[in-house]
């Protein structure tokens, strides 16, 4: 009957959902010692000048968990949960502790320029000392600030507009580059590239990922680019992983590339013995 299988349908996702919450749980549980247990690490995703002939130019960090329980799980599966519980804050600073620590000895060992971007949270954002903090932390490692951005995404600018106005502006004053991530994946953005000052923006993945299939992600970008250059911002294309997407963003004069055709991220070891020399 009809009420049966509409039971059926019930309990189907009352299974999914719990499965989901069982998940969490499972995550969450071992979220908690992963950090100190030594399986988080920073990985390196090379950086590359379009204009200049695929020249390295930095790295984004990113970070990875090899769990001995669950295998290697994507930040896309954990850090929103370590978002909600708080302990990004702590696996945030690892990141940047590790990440600037290298960047900073890339940075010494090259007669080139070299950039470290790292992904900040909304939480980590908005922690009080987060400003001092990262001034304390190009002390520590002297990394010129130049050498460091920090990627924001819409959510940080969305919760208390004038602390974020007022820290971005801040670590402008020291001299560290602030970019805005997975633009045009959310709402609003126009109206935050007028009204904060960023250095960068990033062309989101989806966009990038079926240029060659789709007429309106290649309006779209295109446009994207033109209007940053008119706001003299430099432009990343994220997830480049073919030729075809290589000459497009080139032809649009793109400043920045990041994608499988150049590297996926990789230790700091291998990305070292890769591209310095
Ligand atoms: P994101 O900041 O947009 O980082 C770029 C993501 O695109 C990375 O995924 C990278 O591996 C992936 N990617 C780059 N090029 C390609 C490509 O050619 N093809 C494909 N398929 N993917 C490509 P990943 O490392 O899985 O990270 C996912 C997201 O997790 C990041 O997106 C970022 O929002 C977050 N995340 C990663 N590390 C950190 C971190 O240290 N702190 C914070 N707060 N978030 C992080
Ligand atoms: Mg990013
Ligand atoms: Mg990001
Ligand atoms: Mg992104």
């Amino acid at each position: 009957s009809i009420a049966k299988k509409e039971g059926a349908v019930v309990s189907f996702f009352g299974q999914e959902t719990q499965k989901a919450a069982h998940e969490r749980l499972l995550l969450e549980s071992h979220l908690l010692d992963a950090l100190h247990q030594g399986e988080l690490a920073v990985y390196f995703q090379p950086l590359v000048s379009v204009r200049d002939k695929k020249r390295l130019v930095g790295a984004e960090a990113l970070l990875r968990w090899h769990s001995p329980e669950l295998g290697n799980v994507g930040p896309d599966r954990f850090i929103p949960l370590a978002e909600s519980n708080g302990q990004i804050i702590e696996i945030g600073n690892f990141v940047l502790h590790e990440a600037m620590k290298h960047a900073a000895h890339w940075c010494k060992r090259s007669n080139n320029p070299f950039k470290i971007a790292i992904n900040i949270s909304p939480l980590q954002f908005r922690e009080r000392q987060f400003v001092e903090h990262i001034e304390d932390l190009l002390d520590l490692y002297e990394l010129p600030p130049g050498t460091l951005e920090l990627e924001i995404t819409e959510g940080i600018l969305l919760q208390d507009e004038h602390h974020a106005r007022a820290s971005l502006a801040r670590l402008r004053h020291l001299g560290v580059q602030i970019s805005l991530d997975d633009f045009g994946t959310g709402y609003s953005s126009l109206s935050y590239l007028q009204k904060y000052a960023f250095d960068t923006l990033k062309i989101d993945r989806s966009f990038i990922s079926n240029l060659e299939f789709n007429e309106q992600n290649r309006e779209l970008t295109r446009a994207i680019i033109a209007m940053a250059h008119k706001l003299k911002l430099n432009v990343v294309a994220e997830g480049v992983e073919n030729a075809f997407q290589e000459a497009f963003i080139q032809a649009e004069e793109c400043d920045f590339a990041q994608g499988y055709l150049y590297g996926k991220a990789i230790p700091a070891e291998k990305f070292a013995e890769k591209f310095t020399h």
